[in-house]
């Protein structure tokens, strides 16, 4: 880029909004799991939707690729530049607003950047819920949820980001902007635009404002760790628990014991159950009636499908039970590499996709440690690998193609997804032509055209070149 194409871009959003400096640029450029360190010669932090507007007309018209990021919280790469260095990063992060909240229609309108428990603080000022809950939810933003659809702990019984939106605003590439802010429930008024843009990992468009579902705020909830014997027995216990709750589990996460061991070994915490389980699930009634749990846990014990559990008391003990899972992931870490697997199956194919996809790996590597836990009331498991005690971590990382490859065999054959919260972005674009049939990959690529003729957004994120 020309020091005098870098000066138009910079007159746009005014020079305090603009970083070329290398050291303020880094924390942009890396990404939470430090697999890519990428680089841009501008950083651009627009204030409105008419300034991102420009800044992707002026971008078409000097072909200039743009990347565009909220929170930096993604976790497959789709959010940071190439290595290359030609493509400018546009931040989200000046664009916070809350921009209204109609509780009688159960709505709230949003700037793109506002952090997503900002927009769970709105609701609740407002007597009313979003319920879109994650782990990075401190410093996510909302159009980085929508634009990777993200998942998280309540999609069970709201939905995932797509369920919860209803309308957006997006910049198209060429800088046109459409207004598709509608707070419809109803509204068949032709194809499904909005819907293009979730989950389009920025390849489409930038949204830049949405309009999010709102819930009635949840006044009590019921929470449980529970011991239960297998994930059979989870799958079980989750049909009992819906069915004697009236539908109240809004979320139900299967545990298993290795990754409990990590936890307690590494976060400094205690397992609140005393006697040895090989799984555990952590769940939660929203506003159930009084003693639901304790009556549905009975019942599952005289089914043998648990042998403990205990209820929280307390606002703070509910808060230690779930500090247990939020801390699951980073205890990894103290356990050397770990290769991540982000996939779903079918609720019902949870218990035969565990048991084959731990065969799978250890004919592969019969040390290695598999810690399959997560999303189980969805389908969704974050089925991590962790590296043989003592193993060199750089080589048990170089083979995480061969470790992807056997999971997600058993992922195919249960016709379950290699990305079921997570995205494509950089990280999974080369196993496109692996999961989704040639038609299917076409039309993805007509419409990549159609929106994108140039190629300028977020080029290279999503499908293969
Ligand atoms: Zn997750």
């Amino acid at each position: 880029m020309t020091p005098e194409l870098i000066s138009r871009f910079v007159a746009i959003t005014g020079e305090k909004n603009a970083i070329c400096n290398a050291n303020e640029m880094a924390g942009y450029l890396r990404e939470p799991r430090d697999l890519w360190h990428g680089k841009s010669p501008l950083i651009l932090r627009p204030t409105s939707t008419e300034e991102v507007s420009q800044i992707l007309k002026l971008a078409s018209e000097t072909n200039t690729a743009v990347v565009p990021q909220s929170g930096n919280t993604g976790l497959v790469g789709g959010q940071i530049p190439f290595e290359g260095g030609e493509e400018i990063l546009l931040s989200l992060e000046r664009m916070t607003k809350i921009l209204n909240v109609d509780a009688a229609n159960n709505t709230m309108m949003v700037e793109a950047g506002a952090i997503l428990k900002s927009v769970q603080d709105a609701a609740d000022d407002a007597d009313r819920m979003f319920p879109l809950r994650i782990a990075s939810e401190g410093t996510c933003r909302i159009g980085g949820n929508l634009s990777t659809n993200a998942g998280g702990l309540n999609v069970l019984a709201y939905g995932n980001a797509r369920d919860l939106c209803l309308g957006l605003e997006v910049v198209l590439p060429d800088g046109r902007i459409w207004n598709g802010l509608r707070s419809l429930r109803k509204d068949n008024t032709g194809y499904d635009l909005k819907n293009l843009f979730v989950g389009a990992e920025g390849t489409l468009g930038v949204i830049t404002r949405a309009v999010l579902k709102l819930y009635p705020k949840v006044r009590a909830f019921e929470t449980a760790f529970i011991a239960v014997t297998s994930p059979r027995a989870a799958v079980d216990l989750l049909s009992l628990l819906r069915e004697l709750s009236g539908n109240r589990v809004v979320a139900f996460e299967l545990l298993p014991r290795i990754a409990m061991d990590f936890t307690v070994k590494h976060m400094g915490l205690s397992n609140p159950l005393q006697d040895y389980s090989p799984w555990y699930v952590l769940s939660e009634l929203a506003d159930p009636v009084a003693d639901c749990f304790a009556k549905v846990l009975e019942v599952a014990m005289e089914r043998g499908l648990v042998t403990d559990a205990t209820l929280a008391q307390s606002e703070a003990q509910r808060q230690a039970l779930w500090a247990i899972r939020e801390l699951m992931p980073e205890s990894q870490r103290f356990e050397g590499g770990s290769i991540k697997h982000d996939i779903s199956v079918p609720v019902s194919k949870i218990p035969q996709f565990i048991a084959e996809a731990m065969q799978a790996v250890n004919r592969l590597m019969p040390e290695a440690r598999v810690l399959s836990f997560g999303h189980m009331g969805d389908g969704n498991l974050h089925f991590n690998v962790s590296q043989p005690i003592g193993m060199d971590k750089q080589g048990f990382l170089d083979g995480r193609h061969a470790m992807n490859a056997v999971v997600f065999e058993v992922v195919a054959k249960y016709e379950g997804s290699i990305s079921a919260e997570h995205g494509i972005g950089r990280l999974k674009r080369d196993h496109m032509p692996e999961i989704k049939s040639a038609v299917e990959l076409q039309m993805m690529r007509d419409l990549k055209k159609l929106f994108d003729p140039a190629g300028i957004l977020n080029p290279g994120k999503v499908l293969p070149p």
